[in-house]
């Protein structure tokens, strides 16, 4: 049986976990029913695993044969998003899976139970990671912190994310995309409060109006894309958020408060609009009487594939695939992914599995939305794709 064939095979099974999975999302790094879930299926196939005290993450390690050890990696949580599905296995508490972690877990599980068969044959050991937080706060740096890329040393490292964008090539359900060079983008969050004085609106002139403060500054600050970054390197500043005043349209208030997300592919340009933003928001709100306070949250690196992990990857896919279901895509992305924190350390590749379904409207909506769908038939082909790679990279001779 080829390796497609044998995932093919528990593809109902996968299927079943993911939608356990999908009833269940918990957000953050402690998500006590997803863990619970994913230990009594590792117990179920009789492997071991490591828990965590500060996060839900999971470590199981196959493989008693001495040789290279090569991660696999799941993110585990969901979004606080009300799901709009009429599924019997929609969502039963106000989280959602909107991103396809739930896939991603039962696709790690899947490779799990697959491996457990095949262990004995292999050259090297597998450390799955299942991972929380990957939305935030971010749970790979806890993690690599608690030490899992180390005892065994991990030597390589692979992750997937579910797809649905539009490419500029034609995509189907189960197709792979892959890219060489950043996978994603560095995902940072700015917090800025402007800090005037209140009184009364008919009298600005005995106030500090951060309102307006506000206005210069996030203006100003949309100046560094558009003057400072070269048009060649991909930067995006959006503040997604902002906050001030209590509803009345009388009252200069004493603070505004900024919320916004910073993307981009250098990690020299990410330190420059980190310097710029910080000197923008000081001299504006210095020249405007004001005071500010500035933090950068959550900073995920970009994801950076290695060049010979892709190359691997590819011809592991060519051997289960047909040619047109594997893209090689040379697309930016400006989406974060703290997986990127685990390939700063091992070299990676970090690939898609193309898996949109239209929403009962007929439309398909994009990740993050509270009517994302997924269509979890070609699940088995992501377990497929981690499976070959690992026999190619531990050289498994006897595949039954
Ligand atoms: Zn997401
Ligand atoms: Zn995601």
């Amino acid at each position: 049986m080829t390796v497609l064939e044998e995932a093919r095979e528990i593809s109902n099974e996968i299927i079943a976990w993911r939608r356990e999975l999908h009833k269940i999302p918990e957000i953050g790094l402690v998500l006590p029913q997803t863990a619970a879930f994913v230990q009594a299926r590792l117990e179920e196939m009789g492997i071991a695993y490591t828990t965590f005290e500060r996060h839900s993450g999971i470590v199981a390690l196959l493989g008693p044969n001495p040789g290279k050890t090569i991660a696999l990696r799941a993110d585990m949580d969901g979004l606080r998003i009300n799901e709009e599905s009429e599924f019997e296995y929609r969502s039963q508490n106000s989280n959602m899976h909107a991103c396809g972690h739930d896939a991603h877990t039962a696709i790690l599980l899947g490779v799990a139970k697959l491996l457990k068969r095949h262990e004995a044959a292999l050259n090297g050991q597998v450390k799955l990671l299942f991972q929380p937080a990957e939305e935030g706060p971010g749970g790979a740096l806890p993690m690599i912190e608690d030490g899992v890329l180390e005892n065994p040393k991990v030597d390589a490292i692979l992750a997937l994310h579910m797809d649905r964008k539009i490419h500029p090539f034609p995509c189907k359900n189960g197709d792979v995309i892959v890219k060489y060079g950043n996978s994603s983008a560095a995902d940072d969050q700015v917090d800025i409060t402007i800090i005037g004085k209140s009184g009364h609106g008919s009298e600005p002139h005995r106030c500090i109006d951060p309102i307006v403060v506000s206005s210069l500054v996030v203006t100003a600050i949309q100046h560094i894309i558009s003057r400072e970054i070269s048009p060649f390197s991909p930067c995006v500043i959006s503040f997604g958020t902002i906050t001030g005043g209590q509803g009345a349209e009388n009252i200069i208030p004493n603070t505004v408060v900024l919320h916004g997300t910073i993307r981009n592919q250098d990690l020299e340009v990410r330190e420059f609009v980190f310097r710029r933003i910080e000197e923008i928001v000081k001299y504006i709100t210095k020249a405007m009487r004001a005071d500010y306070q500035l933090t950068y949250l959550n900073g995920y690196p970009p994801t950076k594939n290695d060049p010979a992990m892709v190359d691997g990857f590819l011809a592991s896919a060519r051997q289960i695939l047909p040619a047109a279901d594997i893209h090689v895509s040379e697309e930016d992305s400006m989406g974060g992914e703290d997986a990127g924190f685990f390939y700063q350390k091992v070299p990676g590749c970090f690939f898609r599995l193309y898996s949109a379904a239209p929403f009962t409207d007929g439309e398909i909506y994009p990740a993050h939305s509270s009517r994302f769908v997924l269509d979890d038939s070609v699940l088995y082909r992501g377990t497929a794709l981690f499976l070959q790679n690992i026999f190619d990279q531990l050289r498994v001779t006897v595949v039954k």
